[in-house]
């Protein structure tokens, strides 16, 4: 048997989130006490403030999906903020776990945790192998302290805290904005705005060769929710689809979904990036979860659900 949720109080930390709020919509189909906590009532970098809220809600589940986020623009510029806010959030709300007998805890994790440079597919066991991309690296060390906490927690205490490790997600409530946001939901708006505009090329950053791994958010929250189920184990666990694609098969798949026939233009000013990341999901395989959807598929009702507001 695994891990029972219904019934039980669970708090979702991050609800607003573009994870957070995906983990809120599955957790509807686990008749459980779902509890929530607005940014205005409580700052989770406070720890008094998020003990005496668990005091009194007395959650028994914790996801733990808040963190300060941002592109590699926003983590350059405020350092210490990506660090300090998240290292605070996490401790804040691990500690107080521990401290009012939470029954369990997932805590979610970033794909930028592993090395720089790193074998592909990268398993679980390349973190803390080689040094980080420098320009992430203040949230990357945040996170793999969140992961620590965890492990920490389970061998002093015998906590039951687990970790999840998403690959690059997509899907409703992601970030739209050109200028700060990723790849797939860049191209979304480029081709949904060129299709308008009837405009005969979209343009598309770096060569489109770079391979990438995506994954629709709401499989992610039926995988952290499985995990939560079925795995009490130290080590964190990869979450992807195990899938990559270029780029370039990245522009042309949303140009089919959005119905724009014009052509791609690759601009060689903007970086290319890191040339691969695809996680090896065998661990999350072996625990019983691989139903990611694919991507053409994911990609389609996104645009369905969000195409009114591009
Ligand atoms: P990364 O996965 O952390 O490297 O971040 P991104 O999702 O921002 O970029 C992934 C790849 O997509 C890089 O090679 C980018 O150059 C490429 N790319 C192509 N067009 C775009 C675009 O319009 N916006 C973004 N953010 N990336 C793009």
């Amino acid at each position: 048997m695994g891990f029972e949720l219904g019934g039980k109080n669970i708090w979702v930390a991050g609800h607003r989130g573009m994870a957070g709020s995906a983990i809120m919509r599955r957790l509807r189909q686990e008749h459980c006490n779902i509890q929530t906590v607005d940014r205005s009532e409580i700052d989770l970098r406070n720890q008094l403030a998020v003990d005496g809220w668990m005091k009194t809600n007395k959650p028994q589940v914790i996801f733990l999906a808040a963190a300060k986020v941002g592109g590699i623009l926003a983590n350059s510029s405020y350092p210490a903020d990506f660090l300090y806010d998240n290292l605070m959030i996490e401790t804040n709300i691990i500690h107080g776990a521990w401290a009012n007998g939470v029954e369990k805890l997932i805590f979610l994790g970033s794909t930028c945790i592993y090395p720089k440079e790193t074998p592909q597919p990268i398993p679980e066991s390349a973190l803390l192998t080689g040094p980080l991309e420098p320009t992430n690296e203040w949230y990357a060390i945040a996170k793999i302290a969140g992961i620590k906490l965890c492990q920490a927690y389970r061998k002093q205490h015998g906590c039951d805290f687990i970790a999840a490790q998403p690959t690059n997600l997509y899907g409703p409530g992601d970030n739209y904005n050109l200028a700060t946001s990723h790849v797939l939901p860049a191209l979304m708006r480029k081709a949904h705005e060129a299709k308008k505009a009837k405009s005969r090329d979209l343009s598309v950053w770096g060569s489109g060769k770079p391979l990438r791994e995506f994954l629709h958010v709401d499989d992610l929250a039926d995988a952290v929710v499985h995990l939560t189920k079925n795995y009490s184990g130290e080590e964190h666990v990869n979450v992807g689809t195990g899938h990559e694609i270029s780029i370039r098969g990245l522009a042309e798949l949303l140009c089919r979904v959005v119905g724009f026939d014009g052509e791609l233009v690759f601009d060689a000013t903007k970086p290319d990036g890191t040339l691969r990341k695809l996680c090896d999901i065998s661990k999350l395989k072996s625990l019983g979860w691989d139903n990611a959807r694919g991507l053409e598929d994911g990609v389609a009702s996104t645009y369905r659900a969000v195409a009114e507001t591009l």
